[in-house]
């Protein structure tokens, strides 16, 4: 990993120690999954990942490989789907003998006012945002376990701590993965495993071109208004890159960060305004 003191000038190596380690990344063919896969890779990580659709999961797999030289295997699956993911789980096992690294993500649910969502919906919700990391968490905990040696790692959202008005169902199903992980950096920490959760803040992905849309339907302002608007509200007044985030990840998943678990790492360019 090379720190940056800003976006361009890059002061000096740190060694991250994720050199032939091998991290599941799920939801991994756009965005935050796709920076986090590709940050991996460039440590030297070999990866495994999964999204529901294939071919833009080969095309970062094909990306990681060119790039890094970094084995990859794929799978396409819903990650709301249990049985799946523990048969994912077990092949990636079966191919690399270990797994040493697992980033939870998914899609997040859809923007609406309360009243307007419905009980599918909320079903939806949970399977896709704390369901599914159980289902990860079942399957890949026993193996790190059994070496002594893990990094789970959830993203969620800075909505755990500061409720987004228009996210009403992220709000309140992504708050039960913070009680989830510092449940399991309890329980695992005498396995050296640590558990911890990354919150991004806005984010220049699909996600948030998703977001200005369904905004622009409901109220008629224009989408890029909408994103414009965001940015005055951060105080870094600008969206983080996925790959902004994925730097966070990285270091959670890395020898660098070996004595921090249980925690909420936020990258929301200061969005989050308690103490
Ligand atoms: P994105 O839409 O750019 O990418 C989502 C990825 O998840 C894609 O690869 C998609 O194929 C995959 N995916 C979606 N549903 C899936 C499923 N059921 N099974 C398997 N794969 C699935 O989103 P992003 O911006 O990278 O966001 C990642 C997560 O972070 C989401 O949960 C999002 O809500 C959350 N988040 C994003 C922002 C932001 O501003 N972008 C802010 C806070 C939280």
């Amino acid at each position: 990993m090379v720190l940056k003191t800003d976006l361009e000038t890059y002061t000096h190596d740190m060694e991250t120690g994720l050199q032939h380690r091998v991290a599941i990344v799920a939801a991994s063919s756009k965005g935050i999954g796709r920076a986090t896969a590709l940050a991996l890779a460039a440590e030297g990580t070999k990866l495994a990942l999964c999204a529901r659709n294939a071919d833009p999961l080969k095309q970062v797999a094909e990306e990681a490989r060119k790039l890094h030289g970094v084995e990859v295997y794929t799978d396409t699956l819903d990650v709301a789907e249990d049985d799946r993911v523990r048969q994912f789980v077990e092949a990636v096992h079966r191919r690399f003998g270990h797994i040493d690294i697992c980033v939870t993500n998914a899609g997040g649910p859809p923007a609406k006012p309360f009243a307007e969502t419905t009980m599918a919906e909320w079903d939806r919700a949970y399977r896709l945002n704390l369901r599914s990391i159980v289902s990860f968490a079942h399957a890949v905990l026993p193996h790190m376990q059994q070496r002594g040696w893990g990094r789970f790692i959830t993203i969620t959202s800075v909505a755990v701590k500061q409720p987004v008005l228009e996210l009403v169902l992220s709000n309140a199903v992504r708050t039960g993965v913070l009680g989830l992980v510092r449940s399991l950096a309890t329980q695992y920490g005498p396995h050296n495993i640590t558990i911890n959760n990354v919150g991004p803040g806005y984010t220049a992905t699909d996600r948030v071109k998703d977001l200005a849309q369904a905004n622009a339907q409901a109220t008629g302002r224009l989408a890029a208004e909408y994103e414009a608007d965001i940015a005055k509200d951060v105080p870094l007044r600008r969206l983080a890159k996925p790959e902004e985030v994925a730097d966070a990840i990285v270091w959670l998943a890395s020898e660098r960060a070996a004595y921090i678990t249980g925690q909420t790492i936020l990258v929301d360019g200061g969005v989050y305004r308690g103490l």
